[in-house]
Formats: structure tokens, C-alpha cells, sequence
């Protein structure tokens, strides 16, 4: 090489290393592959993963494979509009939705969009779908409770605000109408509610929507939904999205109940996009990430401490069983993710024992602490009495003689079970579920037939919201029940058992 073209080379190299690179302004990549509502685009070397991409033909995508040449995403939009060659762009954005009190009472779809036909929501602020659990110093341990107004699940299973607590069980055992039943006695009780409705059928979500409208429940709460014919993107996004907009009101200090119907669709649907993204598929094909797929949404509900507002998330997630295997993978992990379960029985809700939790196989890990004392005092051997009853009854089945003691554990256990039962959407205010299980609590349960107890119990409601408001008021505003008090209801309810016996069934 001559003495002057290595000049101009020196000179080359020097001008070339000055040069600075505007990262943003190159952040274009191509589609080289694209197909199954996923597409491969190169060139996108600075991108997020989660990040927004806009396509062409105002499709958008969602980063989430990066590769080392490559990056996998997957498509919020069709496919069959986007072809090999075609440009991308970083938005430099994850995920936002809108949130904020205007969403109260609307419908919208995973990206925060109204699909109730009510017309534009106008949000002041977003949020990342993803975010961070708040950690641990911000937070508070469970104690105030949040009554679902289900007598067997206030009284046994206590959920507190904050808590974690999951419906699991086989398909129509009544999973739903729990949830469902938990929103709409948050009536009146400052607690903004949030549905969200995964891989369901639309006119499953319509119906869950006509519910809330008829109990007057939809004030205060919002559906987000991602129906089994969307994409499953979509549906991977939806429940982020719901507790993208629960954490708003949460750290504004506000009370938020939130239903991811169901989680077992959430994995899903997740699978579906790992396994076109051609991620290693491990147990039951789903992929290895999954557990952290639930984990990460369900940590972001918290109680947190005065400091940071005292708020309070929680969470009902659902998970749905095949013939009640709670050792597959996917319940497996959520069980464990979450603070307690209410297992639904099938044979049980067949059986006409509804709602159908299983006393024995629920738990709720914060316990009594989400209790008022109330209701303590009239609940604490419920558990109990109901697992001695069951253990006998099946012992009992294959004797014909019983002696006098098991017959009556057996007699009590019949009129206890007859006692928790209870309609969908049928929800009891928590002084009158107190008296229903003082019934119980001193002895009035076992002076009934099986067949009277609940008309019983309806003909003591009616009594004491007639006639005798002040002993509700004092249940309401004490939450706990002294010996004078305790005494002034005995002496109602004498009166009311021999009305009854005599067999005076009106008020
Ligand atoms: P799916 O698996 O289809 O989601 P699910 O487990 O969510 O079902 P639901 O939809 O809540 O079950 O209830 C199934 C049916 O049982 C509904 O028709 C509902 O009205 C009825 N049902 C639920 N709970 C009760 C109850 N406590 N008393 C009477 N009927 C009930
Ligand atoms: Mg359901």
C-alpha cells in the first residue's frame, strides 16, 4: 500500500470513530418472518422486551423473544397484514393503559379500550401493564375483613383485604357465582371491584356483566375482557391490565377487589405464544417460566401500610380442575402462589350442597386475623364440628346400629350443612349471617327439622330487621357480641322458636 492511501485510510478510521450514533434513530428493523400472529423482525438491537412495536398498516406487536439476531413478537392485530420485508418501529414504550374512576361501570378489552358501546374513555393517566409487586416495606399484614357475604366462606375461610385467596374447582361447581357474589357485597362498602374475564365465552362475560347491572354492582366496578375468540395475546394481557388500573386506585389509598376469571386460561393462552415463539415447552407442554407467568401478577396485591397510603388490593383468582385433580401443574403452582384456596366440590354442588366449598380442603392462610369479633365468637368450632361430622357420616354409612352420641353429631352435622347453604348472587349483610350462625353457636339449630332450618333462618332475619334494628346496629357497630347482648338476642330468638314451632311462619 503506497505512503498515501494509508493517509487517506488513517484519515478514514479517525473521521469514522468520531462519529456518534443516534440509537433512536436506527431503531428500525424488517419482518423477515411472519406467520401464526407471531413475527420474526431483525434490526432491532436496543428494544425492551414487553415493548409496543408498530407494524405497518397500524398493527401493533408486543416484544417478547429477545434473541440474540432476532427478535420473536407477537401480533395485537392480523397477521395477513403484514409481509416479509415490511418496516417496524420502536415506540420506545411498554404497554399502557388507561386508568381512573372514569373506567367505573365500563366494559373495555385488554388494551383499556370501551367495548360496551358507551363511547371514548377519557383517561388523564396510564400505566405499564407491568410493574413491580410493591415490596415489603410498603406493605401491612392482613387484618381488616372483606366480607363475600357467603356464610360458609365469612365464617370459615375469613378473606381479609389484601389477601390472596383462590376458587378452584371442576367446571360449573359454581366458581364464578362466588366471585361474583364477593363483588356485589362490596355495595356500599368503598371497594372498587374489577372483573376480568379470560378465554371465556363472550356470552358468558355478557351474562356476568347483566348480573352486576341487575344488583346494582357495575357503579363500582370494571370488566375488562378477552374473550376466547381473541387473540391469545390478548388474553396473556388481560389480567396485567386489570391490575394495571387496581393498583391506581390501590396506591391512591383506595379498597380494590379484583377476579381473574380464570388463571388455567390465562397459562393457556400463555402457552400458545411460547410455544409459537418456539420456547422449550417443559411440563404439560407449558412453558418453564410459567409459574413466574402468576406469580408476578398475583404479588402486586397488597395491603399497604399508612405510609404508602393503606391501600389494599386483593385478589379472587380462579383456577378450573379436570375431574378435581389439584396436582396438575398449573393449580399446583397457584396454590402456592396464593394466601388460601376454597375448594369447590362437585359432587357436592350436585348433591345440592351450594356454594360447594369444601370445608376440610380450604383454607384461608390469614385465618381469624380477618375477622371481626362477632363473628369469631359464633364461627370458631364451625371447622370442627363439620369434620367430625363428615368423618362420621361416612363411617356411619356401612352400620346400621349408631349409638345415641354419633347419631346426634350426625343429626347436628345435617342441619349445619342445611344452615350454610345458600343461592347464587344471594348475599347475607354480615350482622344477619352473625345471627344465622348464633342459631348454631347456642344450640337453636338442633330444635329444628333439616327442612326448616332455612326458613327458619329467613323467618329470624325478617324479625330482627322489623323489630329489632337496634340489636343489628349494635351488632354493626360494636362487630362483637357481649353477655347483655348476647342475652337481648337469645331472648329474641326464644320467642321467635316457639312462634315457629307453633307453626306461625310469617313476620
Ligand atoms: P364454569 O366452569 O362454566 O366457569 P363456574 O364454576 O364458574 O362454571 P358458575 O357459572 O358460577 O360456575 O355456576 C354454574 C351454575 O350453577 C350457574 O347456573 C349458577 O347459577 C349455578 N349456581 C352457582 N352457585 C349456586 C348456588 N349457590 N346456588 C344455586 N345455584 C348456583
Ligand atoms: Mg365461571
Amino acid at each position: 500500500m503506497s505512503k498515501q492511501s494509508e493517509n487517506i485510510l488513517q484519515m478514514l478510521k479517525e473521521q469514522i470513530s468520531t462519529i456518534e450514533f443516534d440509537n433512536s434513530s436506527v431503531d428500525v428493523g424488517t419482518v423477515f418472518k411472519v406467520g401464526d400472529g407471531i413475527a420474526f423482525v431483525r434490526g432491532l438491537d436496543q428494544v425492551l422486551a414487553g415493548e409496543m412495536l408498530q407494524f405497518d398498516n397500524e398493527v401493533y406487536g408486543l416484544a417478547l423473544n429477545l434473541e440474540e439476531n432476532q427478535v420473536g413478537v407477537v401480533l395485537l392485530g392480523n397477521d395477513q397484514n403484514i409481509k416479509e420485508g415490511d418496516t417496524v418501529y420502536r415506540t420506545n414504550k411498554i404497554i399502557e393503559v388507561g386508568v381512573g374512576d372514569q373506567l367505573l361501570g365500563r366494559v373495555v378489552d385488554a388494551l383499556g379500550q370501551p367495548i360496551d358501546g358507551k363511547g371514548n374513555i377519557e383517561s388523564v393517566e396510564t400505566r405499564p401493564i407491568e410493574r413491580i409487586a410493591p415490596g415489603v416495606m410498603t406493605r401491612e399484614s392482613v387484618h381488616e375483613p372483606l366480607h363475600t357475604g357467603l356464610k360458609v366462606v365469612d365464617s370459615m375461610i375469613p378473606i381479609g383485604k389484601g389477601q390472596r385467596e383462590l376458587i378452584i374447582g371442576d367446571r360449573q361447581t359454581g366458581k364464578t357465582s362466588i366471585a361474583l357474589n364477593a363483588i356485589i357485597n362490596q355495595k356500599g362498602q368503598g371497594v372498587k371491584c374489577i372483573y376480568v374475564a379470560i378465554g371465556q365465552k363472550a356470552s358468558t362475560v355478557a351474562m356476568v356483566v347483566e348480573k352486576l347491572k341487575e344488583h346494582d354492582a357495575l357503579d363500582y366496578t370494571v370488566i375488562v375482557s378477552s374473550t376466547a375468540s381473541e387473540l391469545a395475546p390478548l388474553q396473556y394481557m388481560a389480567p396485567y391490565t386489570g391490575c394495571a388500573i387496581g393498583e391506581y386506585w390501590m396506591d391512591n389509598g383506595d379498597d380494590v377487589l379484583i377476579v381473574y376469571d380464570d388463571l388455567s386460561k390465562h397459562a393457556v393462552a400463555y402457552r400458545t405464544i411460547s410455544l409459537l415463539l418456539r420456547r422449550p415447552a417443559g411440563r404439560e407442554a407449558y412453558p418453564g417460566d410459567v409459574f413466574y407467568l402468576h406469580s408476578r401478577l398475583l404479588e402486586r396485591s397488597a395491603k399497604l401500610n399508612d405510609n404508602y397510603g393503606g391501600g389494599s388490593m386483593t385478589a379472587l383468582p380462579i383456577i378450573e380442575t379436570q375431574a378435581g385433580d389439584i396436582s396438575a401443574y398449573i393449580p399446583t403452582n397457584v396454590i402456592s402462589i396464593t394466601d388460601g384456596q376454597l375448594f369447590l366440590n362437585l359432587d357436592s354442588f350436585n348433591s345440592g350442597v351450594r356454594p360447594a366449598v369444601d370445608s376440610g380442603m380450604s383454607v384461608s392462610r390469614v385465618g381469624s386475623a380477618a375477622q371481626t369479633s362477632a363473628m369469631k365468637h359464633v364461627a370458631a368450632s364451625l371447622k370442627l364440628e363439620l369434620a367430625t361430622y363428615h368423618e362420621l357420616q361416612s363411617f356411619a354409612q356401612f352400620s346400621s346400629d349408631i349409638d345415641e352420641q354419633t347419631q346426634a353429631t350426625i343429626d347436628h352435622g345435617d342441619r349445619l350443612t342445611e344452615l350454610l347453604k345458600q343461592g347464587a348472587l344471594n348475599k347475607v349483610e354480615h350482622e344477619l349471617m352473625v345471627l344465622s350462625l348464633f342459631l348454631n353457636r347456642y344450640g337453636y339449630l338442633d330444635k329444628l327439622a333439616v327442612k326448616d332450618v332455612l326458613a327458619f333462618e329467613k323467618f329470624i332475619h325478617q324479625r330482627f330487621e322489623k323489630e329489632h334494628q337496634d340489636i343489628l346496629d349494635e351488632i354493626r357497630e360494636e362487630f362483637k357480641l357481649d353477655d347483655a347482648l348476647i342475652e337481648k338476642i337469645k331472648t329474641v330468638m326464644d320467642g321467635c322458636l316457639n312462634e315457629f314451632q307453633a307453626g306461625y311462619h310469617g313476620v
